[in-house]
């Protein structure tokens, strides 16, 4: 039996405004609990929400992004529930009448192929505050700093058929909110997060089978994992005879598996009524047209410049533009360097594997663009060879500097003069007797590849800091005078 995969995402990208969505209060991360909450948020008797307006233009930046019907007059709405970090008694939401309708992303997967995902809906809602269970022993803190920080929730249509598709998708929103500038992506810190919905039914067959839903996970990998996991979970459940019931589940990451927090028949009910302390938000075409007018640019927008103004590869160029950070690192290494190949390979190469072996983001990367694009000028110059830029790069990694202090300090200057070489170059056929009567001894035409040899004795004698094209030339006119 061959089974396929149907997966939904809703994720949760918490819009970059400094205030919260209905009030005043700061919406900084890390700040010391309860310092960040207002009347507002802490739902004082008397006190009324005032909708902060950056919102909405972060919302309808993101319909406009993706080719989505903006809803001209949203509304807001009570989602009733009782939790402690929710003092309201009701999150504030949007319900029947969200800001963002029908719209679309285009993802790249693996193998190169392209495929159209549908985003069903975007709305805007307020974050719960956070339960803290670990501070005080046998008691459970509250903190309302999160409350209040306003949220857009991207609801997808079941499109995705594979974990591959979900993550590329995911990445796509990602790359789309952070290009945009109104989320900063942080899913360490929770301000992208998703929540996974996923079934199995027989390949061929039209209906859907019954979903689970796996909440908040906050990592790209993460959301890999738990998808094919819980895949497979319903897959062999199925096969052993069982059903798929329909529940909320948690993943949990050092286990690599989800386990069931609710089910279906345990859930709230609601009662979603619409807010009365908000007026409906109606906008008008030109409030739409301006933001349109200056949206900035979009991933599939920067990937094709980057194919055409630096003449990238296809695949360079989409990851290159996919993370707009990234993107503009790449662009300042390039115009230090003035070499796009060269940049893309550093970039994408030493440097992205330093970034991931470190965990680390291009944001908080400790060798600047501007650090790297000075490496890149010595390589071109011929002051370093490739080989020697990796150990100055390894050193500015971890020590700081620029290249030139680094190469100056550690003595990398690669040996050019010609006549340093020639007596390297001396020395070393004199010490290599067997192989210089090999090379002799050798057709002319085989004598190329046997320069390798010498050239790694020379190598090896200089740090590998003598420069390799005047090696070679040396080298050649040296051996061949022993050959007449
Ligand atoms: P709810 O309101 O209960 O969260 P929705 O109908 O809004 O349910 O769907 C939530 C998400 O689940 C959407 O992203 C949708 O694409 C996805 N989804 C719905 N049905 C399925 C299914 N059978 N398998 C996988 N995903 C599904
Ligand atoms: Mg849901």
């Amino acid at each position: 039996m061959e089974w396929e995969a149907v997966i939904g995402l809703e994720i949760h990208a918490q819009l970059a405004t400094n205030s919260k969505i209905f009030s005043g209060a700061s919406t900084a991360f890390g700040a010391e609990p309860n310092t960040q909450a207002c009347a507002v948020d802490l739902a004082l008797p008397g006190t009324l929400p005032v909708f902060n307006e950056e919102a909405l233009r972060m919302a309808v930046k993101f319909g406009l992004a993706i080719d989505a019907e903006i809803g001209r007059t949203s509304i807001f709405d009570r989602k009733n529930y009782f939790y402690p970090d929710l003092p309201k008694g009701y999150q504030t939401s949007q319900l029947f009448h969200p800001i963002v309708g029908v719209g679309h992303v285009d993802i790249t997967l693996e193998d190169g192929s392209t495929k159209r995902v549908g985003v069903t809906r975007a709305h805007l809602e307020e974050d719960a505050g956070k339960s803290l269970h670990d501070e005080f022993p046998g008691m459970t803190g509250i903190d309302l700093n999160r409350a209040g920080t306003p949220l857009l929730e991207i609801v997808s249509e079941p499109d995705m058929r594979s974990a591959e598709e979900a993550v590329a998708y995911v990445r796509k929103i990602h790359s789309i909110v952070t290009s945009l500038g109104i989320c900063d992506g942080n899913m360490a810190e929770g301000s992208f997060r998703c929540d996974c919905n996923v079934s199995v039914r027989l390949k061929g067959e039209e209906e859907f089978g019954t979903r689970t839903e796996t909440k908040n996970i906050n990592s790209f990998r993460f959301i890999e994992k738990a998808i094919l996991g819980e895949i497979d979970r319903q897959i062999d459940l199925i096969e052993d005879g069982g059903r798929v019931v329909q529940e909320t589940r948690l993943y949990d990451a050092n286990k690599n598996e989800t386990r069931s927090m609710r089910s279906k028949e345990e859930a709230n009910d609601y009662r979603y009524f619409p807010c009365p302390d908000l007026l409906p938000i109606v906008i008008e075409e030109d409030y739409i047209e301006e933001i349109r007018n200056n949206l900035p640019e979009l991933p599939d927008a920067r990937k094709e410049r980057f194919i055409e103004q630096y003449k990238l590869s296809d695949y360079d160029a989409m990851v290159l533009s996919a993370d707009r950070f990234l993107a503009e690192y790449f662009e300042t290494v390039v115009t230090a360097a003035k070499d796009a190949k060269l940049a893309a390979n550093w970039v994408m190469g030493e440097l992205s594997k330093h970034l991931n072996a470190n965990d680390t983001s291009i944001g908080d990367s400790p060798v600047s663009a501007d650090q790297l694009g000075g490496l890149l000028v010595r390589i071109k110059d011929n002051t370093i060879s490739g080989n020697i830029a990796k150990k100055v790069f390894e050193v500015m990694w971890s020590e700081g500097g620029s290249a030139d202090e680094i190469i100056e300090a550690k003595g990398l200057k690669q040996v050019t003069d010609s006549g340093a070489i020639e007596a390297i170059v001396d020395e070393v056929i004199s010490k290599s007797g067997p192989q210089v009567e090999q090379y002799i001894a050798a057709e002319p035409d085989k004598r190329g590849k046997m320069i390798g040899f010498f050239m790694g004795q020379v190598m090896k004698a200089t740090g590998g800091k003598a420069n390799p094209g005047a090696v070679t030339g040396i080298l050649k006119k040296k051996l061949d005078a022993l050959c007449d």
